[in-house]
């Protein structure tokens, strides 16, 4: 458990946008230490007893809900659970009104999920705007952000280099390569923030279909020749040079340290994004014969739930010599530990 008093002022976490080296280090650090609390055969503290923490998720998910109600339980508050199938929504109650509902049983931090993108920030502005105390954590707004993911596989990361004292600063120079289907990817945004900040090159690749608008015309002139035709792009300047994206697998995976695979949304492709799903996977899915392009020493994340045989190969996925899937999980308690943690313990 953190010992010393840490820097924190952050009421709500809703995107990593503007996280500060000092915010990504603290959460590292605070991680770490609850990792440890984790360990011990007394897996709890006493942290935030008597403070409520309300899983609002209006989207369903398996990782995230059940390691905030974990985390927040580790801590010793107290949880309640909505899920939208057996909740009044069903009955027409608005969204607003059911965190009003939460706010008036007294509920302390809201962990908000919604398909939509701008749900979480809606609900903390109302919160805000009635002065009341109470934080949002956003965890997965549509397109937008899924910070929480974005920390712990930062956290992951970190404490794959150094055990003991994770920090951002490890990350620098390390080649990192999102691959998929980022256009749909709340984990891809979050992540590309964390690692930007990091000093990290980020290389991201996919097929023209699954890139965001934004960044088509990144891709170099070489590439374009082999993939397809240019798509329109906007005018905008390069968010930064440390950001390289492809419309094939080879050149993001060359000398990578680390993979990324994030799953197919098929649940929010509007067309048919792909020709199918074994052509996407002979030409972007992360198999062990890819992988010699990278250093020898790479490891693969992936957010998770997995399309197996899709974006990863099933028997990688399973692999502990590359995969680092179930460290993320792991991970995952202690982080959101951490993240209730300091945005709680200035309440009581
Ligand atoms: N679990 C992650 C999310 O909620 C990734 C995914 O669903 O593919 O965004």
């Amino acid at each position: 458990m953190p010992t010393t008093s840490l820097p924190w002022t952050r009421h709500h976490i809703l995107s990593l946008a503007d996280f500060t080296t000092a915010e990504y280090d603290t959460v590292l650090r605070t991680a770490a230490s609850f990792r440890e609390v984790l360990s011990r055969r007394t897996k709890k503290v006493p942290t935030l007893q008597g403070q409520v923490v309300a899983n609002l998720f209006f989207e369903p998910s398996t990782r995230t809900r059940s390691s905030f109600e974990l985390a927040a339980k580790r801590l010793s508050a107290d949880t309640l659970n909505f899920a939208t199938a057996t909740s009044s929504m069903t009955k027409g109650e608005t969204i607003l009104d059911t965190a009003k509902t939460y706010l008036a049983m007294g509920c302390d931090i809201m962990v908000i999920r919604h398909q939509q993108a701008g749900v979480p920030n809606a609900i903390a502005a109302e919160m805000d705007r009635l002065g009341t105390r109470v934080s949002v954590l956003n965890a997965g707004d549509g397109q937008h952000e899924h910070p929480s993911q974005g920390l712990l596989d930062l956290f992951t990361i970190a404490s794959l280099i150094d055990s003991d004292n994770p920090r951002l600063e490890l990350l620098k120079g390390k080649k990192i390569a999102i691959v998929g289907d980022i256009v749909h990817s709340r984990v891809a945004r979050s992540n590309i923030w964390s690692l930007i900040a990091s000093g990290a090159e980020v290389h991201l690749a996919a097929p023209p279909t699954l890139l965001p608008q934004l960044f088509a015309e990144y891709v170099s002139d070489e590439q374009r020749e082999v993939s397809c035709p240019p798509l329109p792009t906007p005018n905008s300047p390069l968010p930064t040079p440390q950001l390289f994206v492809h419309w094939q697998l080879e050149p993001a995976l060359r000398d990578a340290d680390f993979v990324m695979t994030l799953r197919l949304q098929k649940e929010r492709m509007t067309a048919n994004l792909l020709p199918s799903l074994r052509e996407y996977h002979q030409m972007f899915g992360i198999t062990r014969e890819a992988l010699r392009l990278c250093k020898s020493n790479v490891k693969v994340l992936h957010p998770g739930p997995v399309n197996r045989g899709v974006e990863i190969s099933s028997d990688l996925m399973d692999d502990p010599e590359f995969s680092l899937i179930q460290a993320q999980v792991t991970s995952g308690v202690a982080v959101r530990m951490a993240l209730l943690y300091l945005i709680g313990s200035g309440k009581v």
